[in-house]
């Protein structure tokens, strides 16, 4: 089956991989160069931060997706060399900054229920545990089954193991619209008035997915949520699992590099930081990791997440519309739904029945306006 896939973020270049695997002729359609987007900006959290925030399917899909990923990532190193850095080295919910005592024991109680292991840590256990914590925390929730992955380094691992499968990877290559006969996708029109047909396209194009089909009737509803992020540059050792303060976090690096993770924001389409953002920022990390306030900034990004109003992806194909596959909108956890997505892209082009039920994934109508960024 020749197949185009519109976008070169984490979605599109995990679906090209998987569907070239299962022997269709792949080319990635790609605005930009693949793999710079919400994708790069990512943190690579493996764990959905808030869970008790999203619908079922949305945590059944995380814990697949979840049990995929070691898999996933080290079949990539085997064939192309290349790390992905993937770390399980737990995660920590502090109490005492961003959240209460109360606060805390409410959300590991969710999080237990949820499915989620974690265990309650009083100061002195954390000071043994994980020394040089901030002196307003005083205990956490522990999660040892918290892993994250480095994502550039996966997105190059991806574009190399789409390369050895022959995907072509068309850069700097703009879709226009969708084109259809008698109700049915058969590509695509290019912003230049090329055509390119395909027996199937997949949609991955991120927060600006809804504008490609909406000339078509169907509803996507996916909106840009801007997150800032700022790269301090630590030394190795400094801090070993990732520390996850409500929305804010800070994840080390092996190198000693750590990330400090991000604002929601409703910014329309306007990736860029901003110095109050990035003041807050700064100021959390201090709160949570004194030692922080002495390291150097390195870096700083935004980007715009592919946010649903109801929280849950659009993924599978869409019955009005033939020829047509949805993975798009999956807000805050793209680098974590990337397995299980891509594994249903090429599920459903092949006919075997997918690992979920994707009803609760088709589109539907949902609430435009719900707020997104609280
Ligand atoms: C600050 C921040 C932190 C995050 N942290 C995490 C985390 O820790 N864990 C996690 O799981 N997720 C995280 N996410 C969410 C994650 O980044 C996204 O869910 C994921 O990257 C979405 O992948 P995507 O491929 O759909 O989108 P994108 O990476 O945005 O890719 C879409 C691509 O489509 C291209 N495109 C758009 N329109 C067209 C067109 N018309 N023609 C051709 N190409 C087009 C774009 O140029 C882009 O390259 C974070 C996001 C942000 C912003």
């Amino acid at each position: 089956m020749q197949v185009l896939v519109i976008g070169g973020g984490i979605q599109g270049l995990a679906s090209a991989v998987a569907l070239a695997a299962d022997g269709h002729l792949v080319q990635v359609l790609e605005r930009e160069t693949p793999g710079q987007r919400a994708s790069w900006v990512a943190a690579g959290l493996l764990t959905p931060s808030s869970p008790w925030k999203y619908p079922a399917p949305l945590i059944e899909l995380a814990q697949r997706s979840e049990a995929l990923y070691l898999e996933f990532v080290r079949e990539l190193q085997v064939h192309t060399g290349l790390s992905a850095e993937y770390e399980n080295a737990g995660m920590l919910y502090p109490a005492g900054v961003g959240l209460s005592e109360a606060q805390l024991e409410t959300a590991t109680r969710r999080r237990l229920e949820l499915g989620f292991a974690v265990e309650r840590w009083d100061r002195a256990r954390l000071d043994a545990e994980c020394p040089g914590l901030g002196s307003d925390i005083s205990g956490a929730g522990w999660q040892p089954h918290g892993a994250r992955v480095r994502p550039p380094r996966l997105l190059a691992a991806l574009r190399r193991r789409a390369e050895q499968f022959g995907v072509e990877l068309t850069s700097r290559c703009e879709v226009a619209a969708l084109c259809t006969r008698g109700g049915r996708v058969l590509g695509v029109q290019l912003a230049g008035g090329q055509r390119l047909h395909a027996d199937a396209v997949v949609l991955a194009a991120g927060a600006w997915s809804g504008g490609l089909v909406a000339d078509l009737g169907l509803q996507l509803h996916v909106r840009p949520v801007r997150g800032q992020i700022l790269l301090l540059r630590g030394a190795p050792g400094v801090l070993r699992p990732t520390i996850n303060d409500g929305d804010g976090y800070l994840l080390p690096r092996p190198d000693g590099r750590i990330l400090v993770g991000s604002t929601m924001e409703d910014a329309g389409f306007d990736a860029v930081t901003t110095p109050a953002a990035l003041r807050r920022l700064r100021e959390l990390a201090a709160r949570l990791l004194p030692a922080s306030a002495s390291m150097t900034e390195e870096n700083n990004w935004a980007g715009l997440r592919p946010g649903t109003s109801d929280r849950l992806p659009y993924l599978g194909a869409v019955r009005e519309l033939p020829g047509l596959v949805l993975a798009t909108g999956h807000f805050r956890n793209g680098i974590l739904l990337a397995p299980i997505t891509a594994r249903i892209v090429a599920d459903v082009l092949a006919g075997r029945t997918p690992p979920v039920n994707l009803a609760p994934f088709a589109p539907r109508d949902v609430d435009p306006e719900r707020a997104l960024v609280s």
